[in-house]
């Protein structure tokens, strides 16, 4: 089969080859899927750049990509209680975890210690099959979940995670990024009654796509702002327009002034879900007497998916329809073409790239035929 796989540690097309690679066989617990539609993920990137900080989590050669959706092709020994069967329209939840930390043990998987993420720690899902634990395979319905979509639910989750801390519904809620997830966010803060939403980001066209999309939606309540040079009349209009600051932070960018920014605008009281990874690993909280604990402020960090209620809030979310398929602004048929792919979604020039590696029309062939 076809795979794109990182196969030495170095940066770029030196580091990456799309090559014919054995299919994987489904061992005992397991199901191997066909890969309908795949997308880039910011892990991607950095595993394409070989950053300093995946080096000790991915060993050459690897096949990588965990955002996906596709087909069951065969259900493996010892996986007949998952219901599944051949055909089934399916995607799954990349991070394995072992069920018997602490962590597993509290219901709280989604920060299992012992977490592997296929696609990373095993081989991934930019290929023509994955294989993964049949306990980890989300079936989905294709009344709601397009191709499009399906291909980025691992990121949607992300997204959905970090809206899923508070009820957005009347609040008054503040992204602080607008890349891929927090587009997502935006989207679910609309489709679940946020009553505002302030975009902020350092990119003039960042900011123009969030107002082209509040537009589009018909959403009115939506005000961007350039906090490359953040000033305290900004921060005060803020504060102005959501009667004394905002209810609900999410943080997408790991930036350090978009950190301090969200506590500088979150009202008394307010909430903050941090799901930006900053570039080294601390930053510097300022005024944290005044704008954390005289300000009462809940932060909350925000890793993967809660395994399963995320997902399952998800797939509720879609089915009432929340529409995320704009944020697939490129698409390519197969895996060729995977450097281009990697480019466009490095200029971000698109905030979701999709890979079809059968092709769109064979994939959806099989979606029509899988219910
Ligand atoms: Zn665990």
């Amino acid at each position: 089969m076809k795979a794109v796989v990182k196969s030495s540690p170095e940066d770029g097309v030196a580091g990456t080859e799309v090559r014919d690679c054995p299919s994987p066989r489904p061992g005992s617990g397991e199901v191997l899927l066909r890969v309908a539609a795949a997308a880039i993920c910011g892990t991607d990137k950095h595993i394409y750049h070989w950053d300093p900080s995946i080096q000790d989590k991915v060993t050459p050669p690897r096949i990588y990509g965990h955002e996906f959706c596709g087909f069951v092709e065969e259900v493996g020994p010892d996986s007949e209680q998952s219901g599944l069967a051949a055909g089934d329209y399916v995607s799954a939840e990349m991070h394995v975890v072992c069920g018997y930390c602490a962590q597993c043990r509290r219901g709280d998987g989604h920060i299992c210690a012992n977490t592997r993420i296929l696609g990373l720690h095993g081989d991934g899902a930019f290929a023509e099959f994955v294989k993964v634990p049949a306990a980890n395979v989300i079936r989905l319905d294709p009344r709601y979940v397009p191709l499009r979509v399906g291909a980025f639910l691992d990121a949607l989750g992300n997204a959905v995670h970090t809206t899923q801390v508070v009820d957005m519904a009347g609040k008054s809620v503040a992204i602080t990024g607008f890349g891929p997830i927090g587009a997502m966010a935006a989207a679910i803060a609309e489709h679940s009654g946020a009553s505002r939403i302030i975009v902020t980001d350092v990119s003039d066209a960042a900011l123009e796509t969030a107002r082209e999309w509040a537009t589009r939606k018909g959403f009115p309540h939506l005000s961007a702002y350039n906090v490359r040079s953040a000033s305290d009349e900004m921060r005060q209009q803020i504060r102005d327009e959501t009667d004394g600051g905002v209810d609900v932070v999410l943080e997408m960018s790991g930036a350090a002034a978009a950190i301090n920014f969200g506590l500088d605008i979150v009202r008394m009281g307010g909430f903050l879900s941090l799901l930006g990874l900053p570039s080294g690993h601390s930053l510097t909280i300022d005024n944290y007497t005044r704008n954390v604990i005289f300000k009462g402020v809940t932060l909350q960090g925000i890793i993967g998916r809660r395994m399963y209620s995320t997902w399952q809030r998800m797939l509720s979310l879609l089915r009432g329809g929340l529409d995320v398929e704009w944020i697939v602004q490129a698409e390519f048929e197969g895996l060729e073409q995977f450097h281009d792919g990697m480019k466009k979604f490095d200029r971000h020039e698109a905030l979701k790239v999709v890979f079809f590696p059968e092709g769109r029309a064979a994939s959806e062939k099989r979606l029509a035929a899988s219910n």
